[in-house]
């Protein structure tokens, strides 16, 4: 029997979100750097999708890197109850800082599930330790996807992954979504109806309400307006509910401002961070609420407390590396390359949208998406389109009809160009 890597994966390794009984074998990845990821058999690919949207500033970034190491070589992991450390206490200030309003206090899991888990704890928490039993019930929006753990999979049902899992969900109330792109007309209507449907659905006894804001990401790089946002967030202020902004995705750059909530000029009830937290070298989230929240959790009891955590709680490695990547994302060149990225999405996207396979062209910051045609032949035109990108050493990878780049910062603008005129050649044939 062979021990080559690929025998070894065949033989022992399951791999998430894949049939593997049709999928083409993994690509073996050796090496990456900046926005280049090199396999076994030599070939570089450049990363179009960040690595599932983790990744900022390039793959193997130097300065991240030594941070990593640094802290490594200091302090690897230490329980974080009973204890603090420099990175966690730095990054939380870091993060606090960079958030609106009084968003000021962090609480650290693991991954971006974890991180929506948790935001869903507290509010439910936060209303019974002020003895109003009465709110139990959560809203979210139809499309929208926050992970997939039990509480996460619950408020994103309607994304359509978890059909094995339904008897499992508990109830959460479904609010229409106002999908929009460049040059819809019936954007206004639709937001209008979204907005009906969310004050049919607010009623007392809703303790929270969740939204990825700008865009859905798994659910298909669907994006909404800020308009919409400022609309959804004064509706369930007024009506006594915390708002959660899901922005694992949109996170540190994604939609152009450093977090999606500033460029919606909203100051959301709490903020949900993973992916781009630690500039995608280390799995890490964390759950950002309003001061007065954390507030509801101090008492003379440890029932009042949050009894919630996770072994790896505030790692130290991901809390250095999530502080490199933050100076990185605020100093330098990366708000111009941010801003550069998107100069180049909407001028390539006013072309091709001519196109008449391309349906519903959008843009927000550094994400561009289209979809392909319609039904489910435009499914397997993107499986086909991914395999012409692979040829061209491209690492593109469509939802279904969706076809998106989401690049990380440090892509060279001719490489972002040869990716787009990739796009306009095989679409044109
Ligand atoms: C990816 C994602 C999650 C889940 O994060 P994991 O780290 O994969 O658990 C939650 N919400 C949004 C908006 C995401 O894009």
């Amino acid at each position: 029997m062979s021990d080559s890597i690929l025998d070894l994966d065949r033989r022992h390794v399951w791999h998430p979100f894949t049939q593997e009984r049709t999928a083409p074998p993994p690509m073996v990845a050796v090496r990456a750097r900046g926005a280049r990821i090199v396999t076994e058999d030599g070939r570089e690919l450049i990363d179009l999708v960040s690595s599932w949207w983790v990744n900022l500033h390039g793959h193997g970034h130097p300065a991240i890197a030594a941070a990593v190491a640094e802290q490594a070589a200091r302090m690897e992991q230490v329980i974080f109850a009973d204890f603090t450390h420099e990175p966690a206490a730095r990054l939380a200030a870091g993060l606090a800082g960079l958030l609106p309003g009084d968003l000021d206090r962090v609480f650290y899991s693991d991954n971006g599930s974890t991180a929506v888990e948790v935001a869903l704890k507290v509010a439910l928490q936060y209303f019974a330790n002020r003895g109003d039993d009465g709110r139990r019930r959560l809203l979210a929006f139809e499309g929208g996807y926050h992970g997939d753990t039990v509480g996460a999979m619950s408020v994103g049902r309607s994304s359509g992954y978890f059909r094995a899992w339904e008897g499992l969900l508990f109830p959460v109330g479904m609010v229409p979504y106002p999908a929009g792109w460049i040059g819809d007309e019936a954007i206004r209507d639709k937001e209008a109806a979204a907005l009906a449907g969310l004050d049919a659905a607010l009623g007392p006894d809703v303790a929270a309400v969740i939204i990825e804001p700008l865009i859905q990401g798994a659910g298909g790089m669907r994006m909404c307006r800020p308009e919409f946002l400022k609309a959804v967030a004064e509706r369930v202020q007024a009506a006594g509910a915390l708002l959660i902004f899901d922005e694992v995705m949109t996170g540190f750059g994604r939609t152009g401002a450093p977090f999606a909530c500033l460029k919606a000029e909203v100051v959301p009830d709490m903020v949900c961070l993973s992916k781009g937290l630690t500039g995608g070298f280390l799995p890490m989230g964390a759950t950002v609420v309003r001061e007065p929240i954390h507030q509801a959790f101090l008492g003379e009891n440890l029932r009042q407390a949050f009894l919630h955590g996770h072994s790896y709680t505030a790692n130290p490695l991901g809390c250095a590396a999530g502080l490199a990547s933050l100076e990185l994302l605020l100093g330098g060149d990366c708000q111009a390359r941010i801003a550069g990225i998107e100069a180049i999405h909407a001028e390539r996207l006013r072309t091709l949208a001519a196109h008449e396979k391309i349906r519903r062209p959008r843009l927000t910051g550094t994400i561009a998406a289209f979809d392909l045609g319609e039904g489910d032949y435009a499914g397997t035109l993107g499986a086909r389109l991914k395999q012409v990108f692979l040829d061209r050493g491209f690492l593109l990878r469509p939802l279904g009809p969706v076809v998106y780049f989401l690049p990380p910062y440090c892509i060279e603008p001719a490489d972002l160009h040869r990716a787009w005129d990739t796009l306009e050649s095989a679409i044109r044939d």
